[in-house]
């Protein structure tokens, strides 16, 4: 079978691999679509993500769905033929974290297509993917494969705005209009979030944020004044979202949170020491919350897009077939012109 192999920054190649063997509990997919995420990105141009680093090939890719193709002697969950949204992480189930509900968190998490872990853990962007039956999710017939594909960042931002709590009412900013920022912004509004600000540093993505529903975006590229004015104005933002994965962002948000706000950082700051203005964090009490991948929210993810509670279709700008899998990463990586490319195999 043909998978992306990613050798080093840049260098991603189309290369034949072997079947893994099929455990008890083991599902082989026919992968049919895969979503180039953020970190992928990384991966493909630096070669590196914040601090995870790639040492030996890696197939990328964590969001991806696909067909049913062969099911090991134990599966009962899944049969062969079903269409199914792939979790691309799986927890061991009895460390402390993930005994006190917090899988995400696993000592031994498993993630697909992260070099954070030396072996890596290989992806989906195959024709084939082994994956155990736990992680397979079950989807309707109506729903494309591109949309399924969803489910892990909707799932990342479904999480995200749990960890901000009730968000009824409230006045919520994203910092970061990428596809995490948009969806985190969808899932803040479908939270209930009574206004919806966002930032970045080009028009192309907060114009499509204000087509999905955003009240009000600030382009920051020249500078957080208009912002911040804006946050003056209304006292502060009682959440604020960091999805730009840039310190100037997790700055901006600990500035135009009010005191005794929240502020969730979802993106990935690049490696090593971050500037932050922290002493903000003490004197006006905000609370700063990581959100780091998800917990159990991917079924909920997936409901949501079979049942178009949360509708990602304006964020789906790009479709290359895996032969163009550069050309799809670049494209990936065009602000200007794209949200969410997804590579069909
Ligand atoms: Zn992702
Ligand atoms: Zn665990």
């Amino acid at each position: 079978m043909r998978a992306c192999v990613l050798h080093a920054a840049r260098d991603l190649r189309i290369e034949d691999r072997p079947e893994a063997p099929l455990g008890p509990h083991d599902v082989r997919l026919r992968v049919r679509a895969g979503g180039i995420c953020g970190s992928d990105l990384h991966y493909f141009f630096h070669g590196r993500i914040g601090d995870f680093v790639i040492r030996e090939p890696l197939v990328p890719g964590h969001e991806f769905s696909g067909e049913v193709a062969e099911t090991g002697a134990e599966v009962s969950r899944v049969r062969p033929g079903q269409r199914v949204c792939v979790n691309p992480g799986r927890n061991c189930g009895h460390c402390p974290r993930c005994r006190e509900g917090r899988p995400n968190l696993c000592e031994n998490v498993f993630f697909m297509g992260s070099a954070s872990k030396f072996p890596h853990m290989q992806g989906g962007f195959a024709e084939h993917a082994t994956v155990r039956d736990t992680q397979c999710f079950p989807v309707s017939d109506s729903l494309p494969f591109e949309e399924m594909a969803f489910a892990e960042p909707l799932s990342v931002a479904l999480h995200a705005a749990a960890r901000a709590g009730n968000l009824m009412g409230r006045r919520v900013l994203v910092t970061g209009a990428g596809p995490i920022g948009q969806l985190v912004m969808l899932a803040a509004r479908r939270g209930g979030a009574a206004f919806l600000a966002m930032t970045d540093m080009m028009d192309a993505p907060l114009a499509a944020a204000r087509r999905m529903g955003a009240d009000e975006t600030f382009n920051v590229g020249a500078g957080t004044g208009a912002l911040l004015d804006a946050a003056g104005a209304m006292g502060g933002y009682d959440v604020v979202f960091e999805a730009s994965g840039a310190s100037a962002g997790l700055n901006a948000a600990l500035m135009a949170v009010r005191a005794g706000g929240i502020v969730v950082q979802v993106g990935s700051l690049p490696g090593g020491e971050t500037p932050v203005m922290a002493n903000r964090i003490m004197a006006r009490e905000i609370d700063l919350r990581g959100a780091f991948r998800f917990g159990d929210v991917f079924g909920d993810a997936v409901t949501c897009l079979e049942k178009r509670l949360i509708d990602i279709r304006p964020l789906l700008t790009g479709r290359f077939p895996i032969e163009q899998a550069s050309e799809a990463f670049a494209a990936a990586r065009d602000r200007e012109k794209h949200l969410k490319v997804v590579i069909a195999f």
